[in-house]
């Protein structure tokens, strides 16, 4: 009995592991930077955040030499509405009976409107990327409200043999969830960058960083106790998840701190921006410096989360919440 028990979890965590499948948007032409993440179930793949539209292609081309197609794809949850992790939706949502794949798409109650009409969304990215919102991102469309399923907190979603359960998680954006099953997490951008074997960071980017918040969905992450947390940017983090959060929190900690002090003091925007490029390479470069491809690991975190949007971002939050701290 014993023994028919140890072979089953064996069994168990195998296929769990064959089941995950790390899709590389390549984005910009980078490896190893933006994922979206395929879970196979008896009910088609489900997908945790897509890329940006830009990519599409790259992703299904990954998806088929995993042995799928893209009509497999029946599910899609995303983590955030930002173009990086919900820029494809609209491909995958597009109705079957046109030729799309007609996926059902999952959201934070906040997000659902901007992806049904996307325009203030598209309004407020082009504020950051200006002429580049092309060239980043490809072509932004709505996403059919028939295929949008909003997902309260705590909310589950039955994927046989899985349940899918959102997480409320705000802190990088106020319309963030992460996703549970089993024993894993799909941790969107709450939960971190982690490129390579470079450190874990907490992307700070305007309008919404909330640092209290996001200290809050760390401890939340952390109580689900999960064996694996698989990143958007990018896949599945080595090493003891505990470990990765408790980096992770230590730097959300001290880079607002960082950003107050020197806000209080009377830096710019510009000053600001470039001091804290400063600061995040230094640390990246402290743990190590190349990757496989021999791109250095800065190039390719400022490819997956750039560094000069913390400081808009930080002197917001600063300036919005705490006004007495920074004047
Ligand atoms: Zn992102």
């Amino acid at each position: 009995m014993r023994v028919q028990r140890a072979v089953l979890v064996t069994r168990q965590s195998l296929s769990v592991t064959a089941l995950i499948h790390i899709l590389d948007t390549r984005h910009l032409g980078h490896s190893g930077i933006v994922a979206a993440t395929a879970l196979e179930t008896k009910d088609g793949i489900a997908l945790f955040d897509t890329g940006p539209e830009s990519t599409f292609e790259n992703v299904i081309a990954d998806l088929q030499k995993a042995g799928f197609d893209a009509k497999d794809v029946r599910h899609v949850f995303l983590s955030h509405i930002h173009f990086d992790h919900a820029g494809a939706a609209w491909r995958f949502a597009a109705p079957a009976r046109n030729g799309g794949i007609g996926a059902k798409i999952y959201v934070h109650p906040r997000g659902a409107a901007h992806l049904i009409d996307p325009t203030k969304l598209v309004e407020s990215a082009t504020r950051i990327f200006g002429d580049d919102m092309e060239r980043l991102w490809g072509t932004i469309g709505p996403v059919p409200k028939e295929r949008v399923r909003i997902l309260e907190d705590n909310e589950t979603v039955r994927v046989p043999p899985f349940e899918v359960r959102a997480v409320a998680t705000p802190g990088h954006a106020s319309h963030h969830h992460v996703y549970h099953w089993d024993d894993n997490v799909f941790g969107g951008d709450v939960a971190g960058v982690r490129i390579g074997n470079g450190p874990p960071i907490p992307p700070f980017v305007p309008p919404e960083l909330h640092v209290e918040s996001w200290l809050e969905s760390i401890h939340k992450i952390r109580a689900l106790n999960a064996a694996s947390l698989y990143l958007p940017h990018f896949g599945k983090i080595t090493g003891p998840v505990s470990d990765h959060l408790d980096r992770l929190e230590e730097r959300v900690v001290k880079w607002s701190e960082w950003f107050r002090d020197r806000i209080q003091s009377g830096a710019n925007e510009e000053q600001l921006r470039s001091d804290f490029a400063a600061l995040e390479h230094s640390e990246i470069d402290a743990v190590t410096s190349l990757v496989t491809d021999h791109e250095s690991l800065v190039t390719l975190y400022e490819a997956a989360d750039p560094s000069y949007m913390a400081a808009g971002a930080s002197i917001r939050y600063w300036k919005k919440y705490h006004p007495q701290e920074v004047s």
